[in-house]
């Protein structure tokens, strides 16, 4: 992309820069089922049930088990405050957030676990919107985690997405938005898993997809036999996530 059409990416009032963020492995350095299943003493039973029950529902029931436990929200909230983000990260996520970019988080993981770990790094407010497994805290006050494609949504009939969320639905629903300014708009899409391949399908020759190397998108986008229209820029760290992703945001760099 030619340095002029970058500054126009981001100049102006309007935010034509969407970032996607995957949550685990990207976001984060770790994932954050297992963070809690390990650091909360579940890694047996999760082992033991890991192949009767689909991922979200056997989440779900991980919290069942601490709840039974006596293990409170907080107690859950206290794990999760001990989760690091690799610094780099997070002032990449500040910084983009500073020139005007547009940035949402789509991941399989849930919203109690994305937001708390958000919130206690001070960068919740960076995002827009953030798209997952959503979740409630009941009456007993135990933790509920629910499939994003929920009973009273019909099934995405993607076979490239585990049945609780097709990614790659929901960025098209975000590229079909009527608005004017979606039209216009440039997609940045970083992740690192395989539910990260069929969103990435979905960008147009204008977008960038940045998967983590040798990770399990990357590895696809390799061998993949469907000509994948976006830019790959591949990423490491931290530390390289927030040089590439400058790279392609700061006219000033071009
Ligand atoms: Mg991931
Ligand atoms: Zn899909």
């Amino acid at each position: 992309m030619a340095p002029a059409d970058q500054v126009s990416l981001v100049t102006g009032n309007k935010k034509r820069l969407l970032i996607i963020w995957d949550f685990d492995r990207t976001i984060m350095d770790d994932d954050s089922d297992r963070w809690v299943v390990v650091q909360m003493g579940l890694t047996h039973l999760f082992k033991h049930l890991r192949q009767t029950l689909p991922w979200n529902s056997l989440m779900d029931r991980m919290m069942e088990e601490l709840h039974s436990q006596g293990k409170t929200v907080e107690d859950i909230v206290n794990c999760l405050n001990r989760v690091p983000l690799h610094p780099q990260i997070v002032s990449a996520i500040k910084s983009a957030h500073g020139q005007g970019c547009d940035l949402k988080v789509l991941s399989d993981a849930n919203q109690f676990f994305i937001e708390t770990i958000l919130k206690n790094h001070g960068i919740y407010d960076c995002f827009s919107e953030i798209i997952t497994n959503p979740t409630v805290v009941d009456k007993e006050g135990r933790l509920r985690i629910f499939p994003y494609h929920g009973s009273e949504m019909p099934p995405h009939g993607c076979d490239l997405c585990s049945l609780n969320l097709c990614k790659g639905l929901v960025v098209k629903q975000m590229q079909d938005s009527t608005s004017e300014d979606v039209k216009k708009q440039v997609i940045i899409y970083i992740g690192d898993g395989k539910g990260d391949f069929c969103p990435t399908l979905k960008l147009g020759i204008e977008d960038h997809v940045m998967p983590r190397k040798d990770f399990r998108l990357h590895n696809l986008i390799l061998k993949s036999s469907v000509p994948i229209k976006a830019e790959v820029h591949e990423w490491s760290d931290g530390e390289e996530l927030n040089k590439i992703l400058f790279r392609l945001i700061d006219p000033l760099e071009a």
